[in-house]
């Protein structure tokens, strides 16, 4: 969401005149922050730090907007002189106009969110992206749900889907752009369209996006295992153009810590939904995320999240030691897990899980994929990477010729966050 957001804004900054700079002859650099774990905003924090302690005569203006603006926005202002801006999520609407005063003048402004209700979004599209080949769109703001632990509902305010008709112009344009991968982003895409008061839902947003000219791949997230519903994985099933990958973050194994968390499903429930996946995609990849440490975590509810990532094998799990967040209703919770003990677990269901991501990279090997290429590999000289539909990076030679197209690589090789290939020569597959 933070890159969408950040693209947005980009775009809107570029269209109006401005130009992209080197943070070191930048006159404005502008922070889009993240408030999900506490690791994120001491980042920000550093960075603020580290550029106002190089500024001069007022130079760089340092604006800080999204989620940690709209949490600890008003304190950012009184603590750093260089930060002269803050703005909320649901405020970008308001960003340029804000801009332009506080570079016009000496004025420190916040524009925080008031109302979780209300809405002045940017109104642009990505147009100026990170990534030429793939595009991020929003499809719903804010969330409801308050998992007890979240932050989110706090900083993002409620949920809210956009209308249909300006996701289909916002597609348009990004095809139109070049974009080969479309991404359909929210908190929870699987409540799209139950504050329409009709029958549109996220599965006829879906296949409406699918049927779209020049539409080659589309992806989502993230799902929330409550509100996955069949009639999605149907649309998935009878569309090739969306992906098989699904991410549904099952949280924890233990039915008792679900219910802390307020995550409003057993680990009976979230078989039921893994099944249905499988039953209907023919090879899906389905990932997950799950907090270790969350208070009142027993030896026995970990155990319970480790039989859990045994028996439903998922191709990924994204792990972490639970951070509390001020103002949310578990870090008041009784039971916090000592330090030391979320360490160990996390480690130790990390160790389980890369053997299992590791055995399903090895088994792919031999296999032959389409990917999009999306970019120079991270490491290596002319190494590139792409994705196969089921979300699995592929590093494999090439040159930048073939940035943006889609090849069949076959897999020479497996790691634990990426597959090795090699592109097969058109003609011979
Ligand atoms: S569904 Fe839960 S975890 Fe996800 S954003 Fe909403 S409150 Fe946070």
């Amino acid at each position: 969401m933070n890159v969408y957001d950040a693209d947005r804004i980009r775009t809107a900054l570029v269209s109006t005149g401005w130009e992209e700079a080197l943070e070191d002859v930048a006159t404005l650099v502008i922070f889009v922050t993240c408030s999900i774990r506490e690791k994120a905003e001491q980042k920000v924090l550093s960075e603020i730090g580290r550029i106002e302690s190089r500024s001069a005569e007022g130079q760089p203006v340092i604006a800080v907007v999204g989620c940690m603006a709209q949490r600890i926005g008003d304190s950012l202002l009184d603590r750093f002189p260089a930060v002269r801006l803050v703005c909320g999520p649901r405020n970008l609407g308001r960003l340029l106009p804000g801009i332009d005063r506080i570079m016009d003048s000496r004025e420190r402004l916040s524009i925080l969110d008031e109302n979780p209700v209300s809405l002045e979004d940017l109104g642009v599209s990505p147009l100026f992206r990170e990534n030429p080949w793939k595009a991020y769109i929003t499809i719903a703001h804010g969330c409801d749900n308050f998992c007890t632990y979240c932050i989110v509902p706090h900083v993002r305010g409620r949920f809210m889907s956009r209308d249909p008709e300006g996701i289909f112009l916002e597609v348009q344009e990004l095809v139109s752009s070049g974009v080969r991968e479309i991404i359909l982003i929210g908190q929870n895409v699987n409540t799209y369209g139950h504050d329409f008061g009709n029958d549109y839902r996220f599965s006829s947003l879906l296949d409406d996006v699918a049927s779209m000219k020049g539409v080659n791949r589309i992806r989502f997230c993230t799902s929330h295992p409550k509100d996955l519903t069949e009639d999605v994985v149907r649309v998935m099933s009878r569309r090739p153009s969306i992906c098989t990958g699904i991410n549904l973050p099952i949280q924890s194994g233990s039915d008792r810590i679900l219910g802390l968390m307020n995550r409003g499903y057993t680990v009976e429930k979230y078989a039921s939904i893994i099944e249905m996946i499988r039953d209907h995609l023919p090879e899906p990849s389905v990932t997950s995320d799950l907090i270790v440490g969350f208070p009142g975590e027993t030896d026995d509810d970990f155990r319970e999240s480790v039989r859990v990532v045994e028996k439903f094998r998922f191709d990924l799990v994204h792990t972490a030691a639970y951070s509390p967040r001020d103002g949310t209703p578990a870090a008041r919770m009784d039971g916090q897990v000592p330090f030391a003990v979320k360490k160990r677990r996390l480690a130790e269901i990390n160790r389980i899980q890369e053997d299992i991501t590791m055995a399903i990279n090895d088994a792919l090997v031999g296999r032959e994929f389409e990917v999009l290429v999306d970019g120079f590999a991270p490491r290596g000289d002319s190494m590139l990477q792409g994705r196969t539909s089921a979300d699995k990076v592929v590093i494999f030679p090439g040159d930048a010729s073939l940035l943006g197209s889609f090849r069949m690589v076959r897999i020479t090789g497996s790691g634990n966050w990426s597959l090795r290939g090699e592109i097969i020569p058109e003609g011979t597959q």
